[in-house]
């Protein structure tokens, strides 16, 4: 090594980017393409697999259509980020090191955590083993096989929240042989206005998909789940003594759970294991840690943000813009996000668009049918799309929703 390398390897800075997911891979591409040579800044970015998971299209994926082929190396030539395979294991937040595979271990004097969340299985006895996911796009493709060998029999769809009726609606349409149960806590599309809630519900009704709301699944068996006996709307549940529901598969999507890596290594997290930030998305006990996506618990004047891609992206591309103020000398400007939509496929034919204010409470405004399908398969496609012209044009990152009056917080400007 010569004497000039060793001088550079010593003063490069180095940016290590956990997790290319929505926000991870927004986070690298936008600090690798603002970042000057001149400014030595060394940006790896750390992901399980080399092939994007389209998060967005797992419920797609698990009723058997297959996924794009998106390579995130190939995305990231000609940025200047460096993309590393592996799995991470630890984070030692004291030495500043990463270690990958428990082998590899890679130092940083900034890191970004962006390993966003999985369903939570963890909640309940039996669902670890003996339910689906849509975690990865190995698990919905696992489930896709299961559901093509069944034949006959039921599906026991577990949450009622959007991922849960995405689920539901595709793998009815795909399936018409098998019944579909959707079984939650909460009313389908319960945070929409009435007008599209009751177009979502019958779209749900029209695919044969059962809706069973104001329960719980306390339990899950091999071919059955069990509800508790009891569920009041202040969130109390009785468990024991409920019915038995069968259920050839049963697909969990209720709750998130987040990697235990953060709460390991010390960072403060919230009782979800979601690293607590500042406004500017650092950790507010390590702030050379930025955190971003759903693995992060970022407060706005509505409350803390919960996970999407529509928000994720935007703080990955903030927590780069903030990265490189702090570079130059600047301070990070706070994180502020509203949300403008939440569009739900309804199978590959239907679809609902719900606008929303900031605080995603409701708008009266909603599209329904084509151009509502239209209108979600063009969000969806979005961001591979958008990270490309990212590379060639950054600024084009950084518009998203402010939030006006909705996302003031503590002098946030
Ligand atoms: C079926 C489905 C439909 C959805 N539809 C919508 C929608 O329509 N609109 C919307 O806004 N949101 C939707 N969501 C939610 C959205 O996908 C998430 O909010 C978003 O993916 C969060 O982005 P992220 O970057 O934080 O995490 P992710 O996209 O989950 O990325 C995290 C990355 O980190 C990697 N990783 C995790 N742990 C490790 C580790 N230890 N080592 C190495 N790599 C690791 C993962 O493999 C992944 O690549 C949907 C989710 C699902 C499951």
């Amino acid at each position: 090594m010569s004497a000039q390398h060793e001088a550079d390897v010593a003063t490069t800075y180095r940016v290590v980017i956990l997790g290319a997911g929505y926000a991870g891979l927004s986070a690298a591409i936008q600090l690798a393409c603002r970042v000057k040579p001149s400014e030595n800044v060394r940006v790896t970015l750390v992901n399980a697999q080399e092939r994007f998971t389209e998060r967005l299209r797992l419920h797609m994926a698990a009723s058997g259509q297959p996924l794009a082929e998106l390579s995130i190396p190939e995305l990231l030539e000609g940025t200047g980020a460096h993309f590393e395979r592996g799995w991470v294991t630890a984070v030692d937040a004291n030495a500043k090191t990463v270690r990958i595979d428990d082998e590899r271990v890679l130092p940083y004097d900034t890191l970004v955590y962006a390993l966003g969340g999985v369903a939570d299985t963890s909640a309940v006895p039996g669902a670890e083993d003996h339910a689906h996911t849509l975690n990865s796009a190995q698990d919905a493709e696992v489930l896709a096989d299961r559901l093509a060998r069944l034949g006959s029999g039921t599906v026991a769809v577990v949450g009622s929240g959007l991922t849960g009726v995405e689920s539901a609606s595709e793998i009815a349409e795909r399936h018409p042989e098998l019944t579909v149960v959707l079984l939650g806590r909460g009313e389908p599309g319960a945070a929409m206005n009435p007008k599209a809630r009751a177009y979502l519900r019958a779209a749900l009704d029209r695919l044969g998909v059962r809706v069973r709301s104001g329960v719980e699944v306390v339990k899950v068996f091999p071919g059955s789940v069990d509800l508790a006996s009891r569920v009041d709307l202040a969130g109390s549940v009785e468990p024991a003594g409920g019915e038995s529901v069968a259920a050839d598969v049963v697909l969990w999507t209720s709750g998130t759970r987040v990697s235990p890596l953060a709460a390991a290594a010390g960072l403060t997290v919230d009782e979800g294991g979601r690293i607590v930030t500042d406004t500017a998305l650092r950790s507010v006990s390590h702030p050379e840690v930025y955190a971003v996506g759903d693995a992060a618990a970022i407060r706005q004047g509505y409350g803390v943000m919960h996970g999407t891609c529509q928000g994720g992206m935007p703080t990955g591309v903030h927590a780069a813009v903030s990265i490189l103020r702090e570079l130059r000398g600047r301070r990070p400007r706070p994180f502020r996000f509203g949300y403008y939509h939440t569009p739900v496929s309804l199978g590959r034919h239907d679809a609902v668009v719900q606008f929303t204010h900031p605080d995603d409470s409701p708008r009266r405004l909603h599209l329904t049918g084509r151009v509502a399908v239209r209108y979600k398969e063009t969000v969806t496609a979005a961001p591979w799309a958008t990270w490309g012209r990212m590379k060639k044009m950054p600024a084009s990152g950084a518009f998203w929703p402010r939030g006006g009056r909705f996302t003031r917080v503590g002098g946030a400007r």
